[in-house]
């Protein structure tokens, strides 16, 4: 590796770990981790992250919210920093393992190569590159189902704010050659506030933002699982899927898992 490279590549974990205000990146909680899967869902692992996420109990479609009772310890969660840690480790492990994936699958981490060999990344949206916790504690303060006004007037006047590490570690891929790919559960009535409200964040260049088609009926999972695959007849070699739910990166499809926390809500 020159030099040039190990300053550039420096760079970007410390951009990435600056996300984390001031708080110490401990990687020994960024893990690959057994997860639940349930019996459906049983291709696609490995998965790495921290465990800070809902269990399934049971649910094989829609959603569930956490609830009034564990509310103080999500608020204590999201407000102490602790979650934009967890994020910060996690963003730091998915580079890592990009590179070492992009080395061996293009040959090089020449971005021109890389760009030539397809090599793609997927992101989820919600959780993953913007947070609605300040929708949730300032509307919903109890974690149940936010009204659709409060998510329409969010959407309009892109008040969600950016998970920094996350940004940090998409404009990484980008640096690197890799090609994301935006992959939401928002329906395509969405998709020109979506597109705007990233772009004011500095998201862009992305490779296509895949929303859910109007009278899609299938869960999450599969529904995204779907997604990738059809980049991947595309020509695309898609790598890490980051997401906060197992259904950002179930049923195969890509190469690692890399689980965001999410305290709030779990989507099937
Ligand atoms: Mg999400």
């Amino acid at each position: 590796m020159t030099f040039n490279k190990r300053i550039a590549r420096g760079a970007a974990l410390v951009a990435i770990a600056a996300c984390a205000l001031v708080m110490p990146v401990n990687l020994a909680s960024a893990e690959t981790i057994s997860v639940d899967v349930g019996t459906k869902l049983s291709d696609g692992l490995p998965i790495t992250g921290n465990g800070q996420n809902l269990p399934s109990m049971g649910l094989t479609t829609g959603y569930w919210f956490a609830g009034p009772s564990p509310a103080p310890l999500v608020i204590s969660y999201y407000s102490s920093g602790e979650a934009l840690k967890h994020q910060s480790e996690i963003s730091v492990a998915a580079l890592k393992w990009t590179r070492s994936w992009v080395k061996k699958e293009c040959g090089s981490t020449k971005p021109a190569k890389v760009r030539a060999c397809k090599a793609a990344a997927v992101f989820d949206v919600d959780e993953t590159l913007v947070s609605n916790y300040e929708l949730f504690v300032e509307a919903d303060p109890q974690f149940t189902i936010p009204s659709a006004v409060d998510i329409s007037a969010a959407n309009a006047n892109c008040t969600r704010p950016v998970i920094a590490p996350v940004r940090a570690l998409f404009k990484a891929f980008t640096r690197l050659g890799i090609t994301s790919f935006i992959i939401t559960g928002r329906p395509e009535a969405d998709r020109v506030s979506t597109t705007t409200c990233l772009a004011g964040l500095g998201i862009a260049g992305y490779g296509d933002l895949i929303m859910m088609p109007t009278g899609n009926t299938q869960n999450a999972a599969n529904r995204k699982a779907d997604q990738r695959h059809a980049l991947i007849k595309k020509g695309w070699k898609i790598g890490p899927s980051i997401g906060d739910q197992i259904s950002d990166m179930a049923n195969g499809s890509m190469q690692h898992g890399f689980l965001l926390p999410n305290l709030m809500y779990y989507v099937a």
